[in-house]
């Protein structure tokens, strides 16, 4: 009953050419695969040509990070509403943003609130280090990412996000988790913690994806877990044939 959804974090990463060139050939590539939702999330300076190239498909595109700011004097960031002149979606909280950008709970509260009033599908990212990992702390530090990060929203705004489970030791770096240990966190911890704010029906709608080194080969038995509900790729989203593999194993 939840849609699998697929999405393609393109990080810093191509030339406008070499974005024209992997588009001209993702297209088509998606395209006997509508069942699935997928889509591309390109760097800021081209989203406007990648929303020209997408139109007439219905596949999506997010940008990578706003700010929560609707306006003003924020030299350098880009508002909620500029992102959704183009995208559907907005990837926030990555790793990435809170390791090198000062990214906390509160700043992904804010933002994701300013996203959903919006209109913008926010993708928020959780997930802990190699260290919280093998301290055993996995759990406790994704259930306060999530209820920090989501707090104070309504059920029928829940809803409407998506989550994206990243252990930021995969992520990068070849190594996938198993299918039994993503399955596990989403299970026992992500959605969890979403039914403990928006109680069991709303928590069991919303889409769970996994996130950290995922490739055609190991999307498959990811896919095949009850509680993995699609995936968000980086590096395996740069290469046309392999994110196409990988939306297909989630058809
Ligand atoms: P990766 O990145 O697929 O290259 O591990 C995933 C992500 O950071 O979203």
């Amino acid at each position: 009953m939840r849609k699998k959804f697929v999405a393609g974090n393109w990080k810093m990463n191509k030339t406008a050419e070499e974005a024209r060139l992997l588009l001209n050939e993702l297209i088509p590539a998606l395209e006997p695969f509508s069942h699935v939702e997928r889509a591309v999330c390109p760097p800021f300076p081209y989203l406007m040509m990648v929303r020209h190239m997408l139109e007439g498909t219905n596949i999506g595109m997010g940008a990578q990070n706003m700010h929560w700011e609707a306006s003003g004097a924020f030299t350098g960031e880009v508002s909620p509403k500029m992102v959704a002149e183009f995208c559907q979606y907005v990837i926030l909280g990555h790793s990435e943003r809170r390791t090198y950008f000062g990214e906390t709970d509160e700043t992904v509260n804010r933002k994701v609130k300013s996203a959903l009033s919006t209109g913008l599908t926010p993708i928020v990212c959780v997930g802990e280090t190699l260290a919280e990992n093998e301290a055993g702390k996995t759990a406790e530090v994704v259930w306060r990412q999530i209820t920090e990060g989501l707090k104070d929203l309504l059920p029928e705004e829940g809803l409407k996000l998506v989550i994206a489970y990243e252990p930021v030791w995969a992520i990068g770096t070849g190594r996938a988790a198993t299918a039994e240990v993503a399955q596990s966190v989403h299970a026992n911890v992500v959605r969890p913690a979403l039914a403990h704010l928006f109680g069991q029906e709303v928590a069991g709608q919303i889409r769970i994806q996994y996130g950290g080194s995922v490739t055609a080969k190991n999307a498959p038995e990811l896919f095949a877990m009850p509680d993995i509900d699609g995936a968000l790729v980086g590096g395996a989203s740069l290469k046309a044939g392999e994110f196409a593999a990988i939306v297909q194993a989630a058809a």
